[in-house]
C-alpha cells in the first residue's frame, strides 16, 4: 500500500493501518501510546459499525504529547471544533473557551489582542481581507435608510462597494473632499447620517484628512467616525488616540508585509461596538483562518522595523524625485514642501528623517 512508505510517528504500528475498500478508504490508526487519553467519542473499532457511506477517515487525535514542554509561540490550531466533556460545560465554554473555529481560535484571539494593543483599542475583529473588514464594518453599523459621508477619493475596492453595493441596501453615500477641508463632513451631514468614513492617509494620492477635527465633528453630530488606516499602519498613526471610533486595515499591505497573505481587521474603542461586530462576524461567517492568523502574527513581530525602513526609504525617494528636473510635483507628506506636512505631523509619526 502507498502509505506503508510514509514515515510514521513512533508508537504507530503500520500493521494497524489498513484499507477498507468498501466505498471510501478508511484509515484506522491505532497509536501505541499508553498515556494517551481515551477518545471521548467512539472507540477503536466503532467505525466498523458505521455504514460504508459514513465511513470517512477515523484518525484519533493526540499523536504526540508535547504538554510537558511549553512552546514559546502558540501552535496553529487547525481544529474546527473542540471537545466538550459535559453538556452543561457548553455554555461556559462558548463564553470563556473554544468551541468552534468560526467563533474564535487561540490563534485568532492572540492576533486580535496584539492588534488591539498596538492600535490602542479595546477590541479587534479580524477578517479574511481588507474589503471584508470594510464592508462588514459598514454593514454592521449602518441600516437601510442611513447615510454615510466618505472622503473622496478612496481605495478603488471601497469606492466600488460604496457605489454599487450600498444602494442595494438603501444606504445613501455622499462624497466630500475632506483633505481640502474637514468641515465638509459637517456640511454634508443630514438627519440620517450615521457614519463618517476617511482613509488616513488616502490611497493613492496620500492626502491627509485631519482626523483630530473629524473626531470632534463626529462627536458633535453624534455620528460614528471610521478610519481606514492601511497606508499608515499603527506604527505611523493610531487614530483611536485622537477620538476616532473605529480603525480598520487591509493587513494584506504593510501589516502582512510579505505579499503572502490576505487579511483585514477592525479595531474599536468601545466594548459594545466590539461585541456587535464580533457577533456580526460570527453569524455572517467572515472569520479569519488559524493559518492566516499565525502568518499575520509572525509579520507583526517585525512591523516596527519594517515601517522604520519604509519611512526612511520613502523619504530618500521623495527627496531624490523632488530634485529631479523631469519631475513636476512630488506628493509626500514627509516633505516640508507638502502643504499638509505640518498638519499631518500632529498625529503621524515616521514623517521626519
Ligand atoms: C488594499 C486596500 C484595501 C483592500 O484590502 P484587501 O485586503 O485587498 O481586501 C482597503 N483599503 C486600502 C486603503 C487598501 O490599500
Amino acid at each position: 500500500m502507498w502509505w506503508s512508505t510514509v514515515p510514521m510517528p513512533s508508537g504507530l504500528k503500520s500493521s494497524q493501518i489498513h484499507h477498507n475498500s468498501a466505498l471510501y478508504p478508511v484509515l484506522r490508526i491505532q497509536m501505541d501510546t499508553p498515556s494517551r487519553p481515551e477518545p471521548l467519542y467512539g472507540k477503536e473499532g466503532d467505525v466498523d459499525k458505521l455504514s460504508s457511506a459514513t465511513q470517512l477517515i477515523s484518525l484519533e487525535v493526540g499523536a504526540s504529547d508535547a504538554s510537558q514542554s511549553k512552546p514559546i509561540i502558540t501552535p496553529i490550531y487547525h481544529s474546527s471544533t473542540y471537545y466538550t466533556k459535559k453538556c452543561k460545560d457548553f455554555v461556559s465554554q462558548v463564553k470563556d473557551g473554544y468551541i468552534y473555529q468560526r467563533m474564535v481560535t487561540p490563534n485568532f484571539e492572540e492576533l486580535s489582542m496584539i492588534i488591539s494593543k498596538i492600535e490602542h483599542g479595546v477590541g479587534t475583529v479580524d477578517f479574511p481581507s481588507g474589503m471584508g473588514a470594510i464592508f462588514n464594518t459598514l454593514m454592521c453599523f449602518l441600516h437601510p435608510g442611513d447615510h454615510i459621508v466618505v472622503s473622496a477619493p478612496v481605495y478603488s475596492g471601497t469606492s466600488f462597494a460604496l457605489r454599487n453595493l450600498m444602494p442595494q441596501f438603501n444606504i445613501e453615500v455622499s462624497y466630500v473632499d475632506a483633505s481640502r477641508d474637514v468641515e465638509l463632513y459637517r456640511s454634508a451631514t443630514k438627519p440620517n447620517t450615521k457614519m463618517y468614513f476617511a482613509e488616513s492617509i488616502c490611497n493613492p494620492m496620500m492626502w491627509y484628512v485631519d482626523i483630530e477635527k473629524l473626531a470632534v465633528i463626529g462627536r458633535e453630530q453624534n455620528v460614528l467616525t471610521v478610519v481606514d488606516g492601511t497606508f499608515s499602519t499603527p506604527i505611523n498613526q493610531t487614530p483611536l488616540d485622537y477620538g476616532i471610533d473605529m480603525v480598520m486595515h487591509s493587513c494584506t499591505k504593510y501589516m502582512g508585509g510579505h505579499s503572502d497573505l490576505l487579511a483585514g481587521c477592525t479595531t474599536v474603542n468601545n466594548i459594545d461596538h466590539y461585541r456587535k461586530l464580533k457577533a456580526w462576524q460570527t453569524f455572517t461567517g467572515v472569520s479569519q483562518s488559524a493559518h492566516n492568523s499565525v502568518s499575520l502574527l509572525r509579520s507583526l513581530r517585525t512591523l516596527h522595523v519594517r515601517m522604520k525602513t519604509h519611512n526612511e526609504n520613502a523619504m530618500e525617494v521623495a527627496k531624490f524625485l523632488e530634485k529631479h528636473p523631469k519631475v513636476k510635483k512630488v506628493y509626500y507628506l514627509g516633505l516640508p514642501s507638502h502643504p499638509q506636512h505640518e498638519l499631518a505631523s500632529r498625529t503621524m509619526k515616521g514623517l521626519v528623517e
